[in-house]
């Protein structure tokens, strides 16, 4: 297989892009968006709930997967899980830790505690099972998604010691309202850590961890370790809502990686169309800014997400449509929609059926083409943001493509 096309750049995309070319396929990336992973916390999810919340994924995963045979895991095995994850934990290298078995648990912008699997290692030090150290929230004035006394009360209601405190310091003079990625960049600066250290120091008190959003540093790799030095004492950052810096973080090196291994781009342009001659998938349409461009392929995988990236959608008749190339979804039986909020929500079950080797399967279990195959959030079978299992997912998914791909050749 010399041609791969991608379609999708979030951590399926990506994934599926680098275990490809690392087996020496000739990789296209078609991508319109920014995928999850830089909407997201920063981590890596392989299961967070089943539904309760589980310390250690992969001693539950061979019960998950009996207990929900229509779900991906069970598609792939839990083998694989493990190999997706391993891939990931790799590929991502020291800017995600953990992979020891036992999920991370870590608080998160309302001071809820939060399972993940392989974390940031500016988030770790806020580790909620580490005992109970006494922890500050450091809010800041002009950072309105932050709330510092939330954060902390929450966190006492778990019986975590902590007491928030918030800092003058604008990132931008004269700026009432700045966002996590305006701090962050200014956190890229010596002279604002000093700024910041030295403000939190004045406050922080013998023995407490502080506990800040998660601003240290966009495109400076070394502003957390810095900042900690700085100010003498254990520093953890906690994720803000989307868009999130370490999110970005992870993207940015994963895209610079793959470029830099000649993974084949092209932004912020959308595959309209799959063509297929002698019943294998043969190119697909590209549409950027006004045309189109026919990329040939002989092999595709398709990962551009569910329902939260546009690529499957509900129409006004109840259908569940995959918007793109108007492939087979699979929808759960019954009720789509529960009847509060707080109820499971079938419909995001729906999505592509595939084999084991992730080829798309059509209504009557046949592949649609031989080497057509499907990664992440796309896939049926997951409730992903209930269950924190949006990565794992991808990973496994990604992988495993990549390696049936190969067996093509
Ligand atoms: C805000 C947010 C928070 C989330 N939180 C969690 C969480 O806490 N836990 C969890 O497990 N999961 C969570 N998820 C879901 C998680 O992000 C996904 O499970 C995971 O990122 C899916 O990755 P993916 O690569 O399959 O899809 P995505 O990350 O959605 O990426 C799909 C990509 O494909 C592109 N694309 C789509 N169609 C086309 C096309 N036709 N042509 C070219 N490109 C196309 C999109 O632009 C996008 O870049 C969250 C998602 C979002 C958006």
């Amino acid at each position: 297989m010399n041609d791969v096309v991608v379609v999708g750049g979030g951590i399926a995309g990506l994934l599926s892009a680098a275990r490809l070319v690392a087996q020496g396929a000739k990789v296209t990336l078609v991508t319109f968006g920014v995928g999850g992973l830089q909407l997201s916390h920063g981590g890596f999810d392989v299961l967070g709930y089943a539904p309760e919340r589980v310390d250690r994924p992969f001693d539950v995963l061979d019960d998950f997967i009996a207990a929900n045979p229509e779900h991906p895991y069970a598609v792939l095995g839990a083998d694989a899980v493990r190999l997706g994850t391993d891939f990931a934990s790799e590929f991502f290298g020291e800017r995600l830790v953990g992979n020891d078995g036992r999920n991370w648990l870590l608080p998160t912008a309302v001071g809820a505690l939060r399972p993940t699997y392989l974390a940031s290692p500016t988030m770790v030090n806020a580790e909620a099972r580490a005992g109970h150290d006494p922890v500050v929230v450091v809010g800041l004035q002009q950072l309105k998604d932050f709330q510092a006394e939330l954060i902390a009360g929450n966190l006492v209601k778990q019986q975590i010691p902590a007491r928030a405190i918030v800092l003058d310091l604008p990132a931008r003079t004269h700026e009432a309202d700045a966002s996590g990625l305006t701090y962050a960049r200014a956190m890229d600066r010596a002279d604002y850590r000093a700024d910041f250290a030295k403000a939190l120091g004045k406050q922080l008190l013998s023995g407490e961890k502080a506990l800040i959003p998660a601003i240290a540093g966009h495109h400076e790799a070394a502003a957390f370790t810095d900042l900690q030095t700085r100010l003498g004492a254990p520093l953890a950052e906690i994720p803000l809502p989307p868009p999130g810096v370490p999110g970005m973080r992870l993207n940015e090196y994963a895209s610079r990686r793959l470029q830099d291994q000649r993974v084949r781009w092209i932004l912020g342009a959308r595959v309209v169309a799959l063509h297929s001659e002698g019943g294998r998938a043969v190119s697909v349409d590209v549409a950027t800014s006004g045309h189109l461009t026919k990329v040939r392929a002989d092999a595709v995988v398709y990962a551009p997400g569910g329902f939260e990236s546009g690529s499957l959608s509900l129409d006004s008749h109840g259908k569940v449509l995959e918007t793109h190339l108007g492939l087979p979804v699979r929808v759960p039986p019954g009720r789509l929609i529960g009847p509060d909020r707080r109820s499971e929500q079938p419909l995001f079950r729906s999505g592509l059926a595939v084999d084991d080797q992730m080829r798309v399967l059509d209504d009557a279990d046949r592949p649609v083409y031989p080497n057509l195959f499907a990664a992440g959030g796309v896939l049926a079978g997951a409730m992903r943001w209930s269950e924190k299992s949006g990565e794992g997912i991808a990973a496994a998914s990604a992988v495993r493509a990549a390696d049936a791909i190969g067996d093509l050749a």
